[in-house]
Parts: C-alpha cells; sequence; structure tokens
C-alpha cells in the first residue's frame, strides 16, 4: 500500500462533515457525538464539525431546502447532476417528473437550482483548509450518498493527501464494502457504531502518520486491507458517551446573520438499536437498526442532566429524540424526571403504538407535542405480516388518545401494498378507517424495500424477488458505477401492479379522510370530532358533523360505567367481569348498538371506546 502522509502541521485536526440533505433546523446528531467523544478520547485533538447542509440550506432558502430535504429521490438529485454533469438533461427530466404534483418544486429550475447549490458548495470547498487536517470523515445516512460522493471527490481533488473516511447508515454491512470499492477518494469505511473505530483509526494515523498497514480496528475497512472482523465495536455503556457537542452548528447558525436566523431543535437519543428487533426480528420492513447490534439505553440521570446541559447551553428548548425505540421499561419515570427539570420544552419522539396512556400522559407532562407512531396498518391480519406486534386496536387505541387536546399530536403512516398482504386486509383496513375519520389522518406510503430488513433477507417468505438497487438510482448514477454499488433502497418483482391496484380504494379513502378531518378543523382552536361531557351518573357524546349541528347521545348509570371501562380496549369477560349485575343477555346489546354507531370499535371479543374526554381529566 502506498504510504501517505498528512499535510504539514496537521497532526491535531480533524474534520467531520454532514452533507446535505438532513433536516436543516437542527445540528447532526452523529458528528455532535462523535465529535465528543474523539474530543473526550484525545483532549489535544481539534475536531471541526461542517453541517454542510445548513449552508446549501440558507443558499437556496430554507423553504425549498425543506420542500426537497422531505423527497429523499428528489434531495438526491442535485449533486448527482453536479456529479455527473454530463448526465444532467437525464437527472433534471427525472426533477421534473418527481416534482410535478408540488407547487414549489415544479416551479423551481433545475438547473438554476443546480447552479446556487455548486455556487454554494464550491465557496464551502474553497474557503476550509482541508490540508490542515490529516482525516475528514463522511457521516453518510437517508438522502445523503450523491451529496456526500460529491463533495468527498471534490475535497480529496484539493488535498489529494487527506484520507477520508466513511459512515453512518449508509456504509452498514455490504454497503459500505461496494462504497469503498467503487469510490476511489474514500480511504477507510466504518461499519456500524462509529465512535470507536474512529477513535482509533485518529489516533493511529495522528501518532503514526505514514503508518502502514493500519493496526487491525474493529468495524473499519481499508482499501486492499483485510475485511473488518465481525467483532462487537460497540460503546458498551452508553452512559459513558459525552454529552454532544453542537458548538459549531450554532456558531455557524449565529454567523450567519439576522436573515438566516431561527430557533433551532436540539437532537438527543435515549437509546440506540430497537428492543423490538431482538434477533434480527423485528418489523418485517425495518432496516433502521443496521448500524447497531442489540439495545441499549441511557439511564434515566444521565438523559435529564444531557438534556438540562444541553438546554442551558444552547438556550433553545425544542427537543428531537433521535430513537429508533424508546426505552421499554421505566419510560413514565423518565419523563417525569425531565418534567421535573422546570422547563418549557416541546418534545418530540417516535413511539410504538402500545404505548399506554399514562406514559402519554408523563411525556404530554413533560413538553412531548407531537409523536410519531408506528402504525404502519389498520388490518390486524396485514399488522402480524409486518411483525408488528400490535392490532388494528392497539393502533386505534392510540390514534384516539392521542385526540385527546392535552396530548400529543400524531402523526403515522399506512403502508399501501405489502407483499403478500391480500384482498382481506385491504378490505379490513378500508372497514376500519371509518372508526378512524375522527383522529388525525394517517399518510399512506408505497413500501420500500430496504437492505437488510426482514423482508429483504427473506423474500420468499413475501413472495417476492429481489432486483438489486432500486430502478429510481438508475435515473440518478450512471450505470456503470450502479453496477458495482451496494446501496440502501432495492427494487423488486412480485405482484406490484395487482397490489397497487388492490390498495386503490384505501388511498382513495385515505384521501377522503384527510379532506374531511381538514374541514372538520378549519375553525380556530382544536375541538375533537368525537368527544364525552362527563356528568358522573351520566355522560354525553358529542359527534361533530360536516354542515351540520352534533349528534349527541346520552349514556346513564351502568352504560356510562361501561363506556368508562372501555376507554383503554376490554375483553368481553373483562367487562362482564367487572358489571356482574349488568349481565351478558343486556351489555351484548349495548356494545353492539355503540359499534353500530362508531362510538366505539370491536375487534373479535375486545372493545374500545373511541370518543375522548372533552377536558383534561387530572
Ligand atoms: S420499525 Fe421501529 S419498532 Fe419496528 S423494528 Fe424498526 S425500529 Fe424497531
Amino acid at each position: 500500500m502506498k504510504e501517505i502522509k498528512p499535510g504539514p502541521g496537521c497532526e491535531g485536526r480533524i474534520a467531520l462533515v454532514s452533507a446535505p440533505w438532513p433536516l436543516f433546523d437542527r445540528p447532526s446528531i452523529q458528528l455532535g457525538s462523535l465529535k465528543a467523544f474523539l474530543e473526550k478520547g484525545l483532549p489535544e485533538l481539534r475536531v471541526d464539525a461542517f453541517h454542510v447542509y445548513l449552508k446549501i440550506a440558507q443558499a437556496i432558502g430554507y423553504p425549498l431546502y425543506h420542500v426537497v430535504s422531505e423527497r429523499s429521490w428528489m434531495a438526491e438529485s442535485p449533486y448527482a447532476a453536479l456529479l455527473y454533469p454530463d448526465r444532467m438533461e437525464t437527472v433534471a427530466r427525472y426533477w421534473n417528473r418527481k416534482g410535478r404534483g408540488h407547487p414549489r418544486l415544479k416551479s423551481t429550475d433545475f438547473d438554476d437550482l443546480c447552479g446556487q447549490i455548486e455556487a454554494a458548495s464550491l465557496a464551502i470547498l474553497d474557503t476550509k483548509p482541508w490540508d490542515a487536517y490529516f482525516l475528514v470523515g463522511f457521516s453518510i445516512c437517508l438522502a445523503q450518498l450523491t451529496s456526500s460522493l460529491y463533495f468527498i471527490r471534490e475535497i480529496k481533488r484539493r488535498a489529494p493527501r487527506l484520507r477520508i473516511v466513511a459512515g453512518g447508515s449508509a456504509c452498514a454491512g455490504a454497503l459500505g464494502e461496494g462504497l469503498i470499492e467503487t469510490v476511489p477518494e474514500i480511504d477507510y469505511v466504518i461499519r456500524g457504531e462509529g465512535e470507536l473505530p474512529l477513535l482509533q483509526l485518529t489516533e493511529a494515523i495522528r501518532v503514526s502518520p505514514g503508518c502502514t498497514p493500519l493496526p487491525d480496528i474493529p468495524g473499519l475497512i481499508h482499501r486492499r486491507g483485510p475485511p473488518a472482523k465481525d467483532t462487537d465495536h460497540q460503546v458498551p455503556d452508553l452512559d459513558e458517551l459525552p454529552i454532544p457537542n453542537y458548538t459549531d452548528y450554532f456558531r455557524d447558525l449565529a454567523s450567519s446573520g439576522p436573515r438566516h436566523a431561527f430557533l433551532p431543535k436540539l437532537p438527543l437519543e435515549m437509546s440506540r438499536g430497537c428492543w423490538w428487533n431482538k434477533g434480527g426480528t423485528g418489523c418485517a420492513f425495518c432496516n433502521l437498526n443496521l448500524q447497531w447490534s442489540g439495545y441499549r439505553a441511557k439511564s434515566p440521570e444521565k438523559t435529564v442532566l444531557e438534556i438540562d446541559t444541553l438546554v442551558n447551553r444552547h438556550q433553545v428548548l425544542s427537543l428531537s429524540f433521535m430513537d429508533n425505540l424508546l426505552p421499554a421499561k421505566g419510560l413514565e419515570e423518565r419523563f417525569h424526571a425531565i418534567r421535573g427539570l422546570g422547563l418549557d420544552l416541546r418534545l418530540f419522539s417516535e413511539i410504538r403504538a402500545k404505548t399506554s396512556r399514562a406514559v402519554l400522559d408523563a411525556m404530554a407532562s413533560a413538553g412531548m407535542r407531537e409523536v410519531q407512531v408506528g402504525i404502519e396498518a389498520l388490518s390486524t391480519g396485514l399488522l402480524k405480516k409486518l411483525k408488528k406486534g400490535t392490532t388494528a386496536m392497539d393502533n386505534l387505541e392510540i390514534m384516539k388518545n392521542c385526540e385527546s387536546p392535552h396530548l400529543p399530536d400524531l402523526t403515522g403512516n399506512l403502508i399501501l401494498g405489502f407483499p403478500s398482504s391480500d384482498s382481506q386486509d385491504a378490505a379490513e383496513t378500508l372497514d376500519h378507517l371509518t372508526f378512524a375519520f375522527p383522529f388525525r389522518p394517517l399518510k399512506g406510503i408505497d413500501l420500500w424495500l430496504g437492505y437488510g430488513s426482514p423482508l429483504w433477507r427473506d423474500p420468499d417468505r413475501y413472495g417476492i424477488r429481489i432486483q438489486g438497487s432500486h430502478s429510481e438510482y438508475r435515473h440518478l448514477i450512471p450505470r456503470e458505477e450502479l453496477g458495482k454499488l451496494r446501496l440502501m433502497m432495492l427494487g423488486y418483482h412480485g405482484a406490484v401492479k395487482q397490489q397497487r391496484r388492490m390498495w386503490t380504494p384505501v388511498r382513495k379513502k385515505l384521501a377522503e379522510w384527510r379532506a374531511f378531518y381538514d374541514r372538520m378543523h378549519q375553525g380556530p382552536g382544536f375541538e375533537p370530532i368525537l368527544s364525552y361531557r362527563d356528568g358522573q351518573t351520566f355522560l354525553i357524546i358529542y359527534e361533530r358533523r360536516l354542515d351540520d349541528e352534533p349528534m349527541t347521545h346520552r349514556l346513564k348509570g351502568t352504560s356510562r360505567a361501561i363506556y368508562l371501562f372501555c376507554e383503554t380496549q376490554r375483553s368481553m369477560a373483562e367487562i362482564l367481569d367487572q358489571f356482574p349485575q349488568f349481565g351478558e343477555e343486556r351489555i351484548t346489546p349495548f356494545l353492539r348498538m355503540m359499534v353500530d354507531k362508531q362510538l366505539m370499535f370491536r375487534e373479535g371479543e375486545r372493545y374500545l371506546s373511541l370518543a375522548v374526554p372533552s377536558r383534561h381529566k387530572a
């Protein structure tokens, strides 16, 4: 291997880069965590974190950046055109086709956009002292492939002796091997969690700038070196991690002037991995845990300390938990402890549909305002195929709970056309959607087949055949390179058109639901569509209707008590046990009537009341 020597005077500096298109309104948790870890491990080292995406967002304007960053295929387009200028026309046609349905994107001239992005990128490339670093690390995750490759190529042109290491979810497993084989400018790839391999790599190069070969570093692949050993290279205890260092992002934002000022959000993590994905048996479509094995969580004390420190350091109050799945145990206590800080926080997190009402209450009291819930389907048969471990009733229960005015707003998706889903799944979904109309609408999404997901590992089980990289990449990356790269999203064959047809009525119903819900909430304030007020001996259910007076339903005595008992889903046996004096012969017709009126939901022998309390019960 040819010896590469760093430039003079660069022994003490490395740079970390996050290229477009992460959300611009927050620092990169990857960069913040790695910077803090390296500086703790090597106190004399200087680590510069470049949030290139913030600069690009400022160059093209935050609103346009935001719209593009929400669409991962479109986001890959501008830098694909800059990387392969002779393919500009192909990429522009692709961009125009994908952006047709969006007014902001439709009116954006792709050539002009690329021109602005190139000018802003060159300004960064030409002003940073690349020769002053001995190593530059790229964090490459969703929608950061072409932008990272562009910056890697351009940096290497400016500083050929500089070594470049890539990591992040786009480098996990075989993806990283494909990257190092195809992109000559990348010297090393870190597969999996980055902290320990990056620290060891930095130390090895710093101590011996021309060291060849490198010592064995678990998790690190290098060109023509031996393959990375499959040894564990994770930080065993997340409490050992230092608090993320976001100072570079906040300094860049502060120096950008008042025109670009906004209040950022702080990314945080309580855990890494997913406890539901034990042994890789998690949700069938999911590949979010490629970088981690097992599940590790920080202690509640550590989480509270991080929040307190970061909020005070940066003087912002909006926080996003980046966890794939929050810890299952002690979650209520964790949020009580966060509330104990006395901060007026605004929190966001992804949560499981089985999150209890008590935990939601604790989250809300700590400042949780929005939750992304792993709904994915409203048919229990389909949820089984998805291996979600939930039922349609679990999903409706959390959708109902999140409709309570004091609880966090829910966002969630419905996967349409999942391989092996059948007409019964689609029919059941359509039926259950009519019960979901009072709640926040879900977004229908197409499945994308992700590298490393259970679906990818066992395609036969779902009746599909994998076809290599997803066909959308063909519009972005030249055929020869595409043949060598192994990429995150894959194409597949297997009744795709048939699935699309089968789910068309659901797609239409989703649009109807969205229109209905938006019209019902046009006015000021938020009034649930289906709510109740409790008179202690009686209960009045209010059912708001479009262009009509609300329908009311009065429940007295035991009927009221049963309705309140079923605020959490209950089995028939539990109901009979709770109301022995009422008897099955009276309970069954009552429940049937409530389900017919869509005031309750029934699944098998379980029942759930659908109205939410109109005021917060302490
Ligand atoms: S979708 Fe969420 S719960 Fe399911 S395996 Fe992935 S991270 Fe875990």
